[in-house]
């Protein structure tokens, strides 16, 4: 019954990049760990969630924890995070419910899920491998909420999201998906600077685009957040470097100090990845388009594209993650998967000793001055219009099975995944016309 109202209600991750949660339940786990640290600085969406939802949030852990048979259920969040876990532990006992409280350090990245089932279990999911392996299955917290809301008959139809930065009201919104990301930035009074890019997510993870692109955004499941900054910065820098002109700088450059290795929280809890030597066979390899089977190259598909390596580590401003991005793609082009083995994994012993606090990434990238902005009052909004794509998940785009000039109400089905397909279902989320279908669906508002 849960299983077929959280496939109906089209549910996905909110944390990361949309893994339909219903795919994910269809196993039986010893651990079931919820992700409540939200570890990217400046988002402050799961505080949200967790300070104005907290009983409907421990209701659905409650009852996916008994669909999963877990033994253990837990929510994984930052000790420092006093108020949300003041509000979550009211609500256990309320509810006398079987859950208890990780408290992790305030160090990036804790919400990386092998990072955080390493922190709550001691385990260490095998390299190319998921949770499960490891009898673990992991959600974010504002999926739970979806997931309560799918229990009383509503589909994902709107999305809580963080906007803040170079903006005149920083705060939380409550939009349709589908709105804009212009209508958003209106909402928050509009930007503080003229000339601005942003981030789609959090400031490591998230993806980068710059003014122009702005305005074709659209919110979708798995936004969380919007970020406005000034233009001068590292993450533009990045954005803007070409691959060859990355590649080369790193044959020039890396000093082979091994500090991007040293902080990779991938390689300190025991997986065989070096970002250092990936560096070091870039320089002599010929052409780096023909990355091909070596054992040293398949390291960058371990790679979970956290930043650390680039953003604090390397003393030389290079760019390891984007070296592995780019080795990743070419070994994607190839068909070549990372072959798991048997070999023993050895957690690093200076890991408790290296972790980075957030602070340092918010220094290096000059986001420090957005810092102490207070994010906590939520907008609701109610758009003309919305252009919700057919893809906003892992695995296949849902078809549509709507026409132009239908009449859809908020919460219709308007796009299902194909049979036997990996993905989620998509619902209208005003009531209105159809007025476009193609990769996404556009539904203007019906004035009644
Ligand atoms: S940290 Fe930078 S310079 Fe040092 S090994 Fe890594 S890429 Fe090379
Ligand atoms: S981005 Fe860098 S630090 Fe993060 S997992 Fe990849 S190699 Fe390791």
């Amino acid at each position: 019954m849960l299983l077929e109202q959280i496939t109906s209600a089209g549910i996905v991750g909110c944390g990361g990049a949309g893994f339909p949660t219903a795919a994910k339940y269809n196993t039986k786990a010893e651990y079931f760990i919820i992700n409540a640290a939200e570890c990217e600085p400046l988002l402050k969406t799961d505080h949200y969630v967790m300070n104005h939802y907290a009983d409907e949030c421990i209701q659905s852990i409650a009852a996916v924890g008994k669909l999963l048979e877990a033994e253990h259920i837990v929510i994984a969040t930052k000790g420092h995070y006093t108020k949300e876990i003041n509000a979550l532990e009211t609500a256990i006992h309320a509810q006398n419910a079987p859950i208890s409280i990780f408290k992790m350090n305030n160090f990036y990245p804790a919400g990386d899920e092998q990072i955080m089932v390493f922190e709550v279990t001691g385990r260490t999911v095998p390299p190319g491998g998921i949770p499960i392996e490891v009898g673990c299955v992991i959600s974010n917290i504002s999926t739970m909420l979806n997931i309560y809301q799918a229990q009383h008959g509503k589909n994902v139809t709107h999305k809580l999201l963080t906007i803040t930065g170079a903006v005149k009201e920083p705060k939380i919104l409550e939009v349709p998906i589908g709105t804009s990301f212009d209508d958003c930035l209106a909402l928050a009074g509009g930007a503080t600077i003229d000339d601005f890019m942003f981030i789609n997510g959090g400031p490591m993870m998230g993806k980068t685009g710059t003014q122009e692109d702005f305005s074709q955004q659209v919110v979708t499941k798995t936004t969380s957040g919007i970020i406005i900054m000034e233009k001068r910065d590292f993450i533009y820098e990045l954005l803007e470097k070409e691959i060859p002109q990355m590649i080369n700088k790193a044959r020039s450059s890396c000093i082979q100090c091994r500090l991007c290795t040293e902080l990779c929280p991938r390689y300190q809890i025991g997986h065989p990845i070096h970002p250092h030597r990936v560096m070091r066979h870039l320089t002599i390899t010929e052409v780096p388009e023909d990355i091909d089977d070596d054992p040293i190259w398949k390291e960058a598909l371990l790679c979970c594209e956290c930043g650390i390596c680039e953003a604090i580590a390397c003393p030389m401003n290079l760019l390891p993650r984007q070296v592995n991005k780019y080795v990743k793609q070419r070994l994607a082009e190839k068909g070549i998967r990372y072959q798991k083995n048997d070999q023993p994994l050895t957690p690093s012993l200076m890991r408790e000793y290296q972790q980075v606090p957030p602070v340092k990434i918010l220094l290096k990238d000059g986001l420090k001055q957005y810092a102490d902005l207070k994010v906590e009052n939520l907008q609701k909004y109610e758009t003309p219009r919305v252009s919700i794509p057919l893809k906003m998940h892992i695995g296949a785009p849902c078809e549509p099975i709507i026409q132009i000039g239908d009449q859809v109400k908020a919460g219709d089905l308007i796009g299902r995944k194909p049979e036997k397909a990996l993905g989620a279902d998509i619902h209208a989320s005003i009531d209105g016309t159809v007025t476009a279908v193609a990769a996404s669906i556009t539904i203007e508002r019906r004035d009644n």
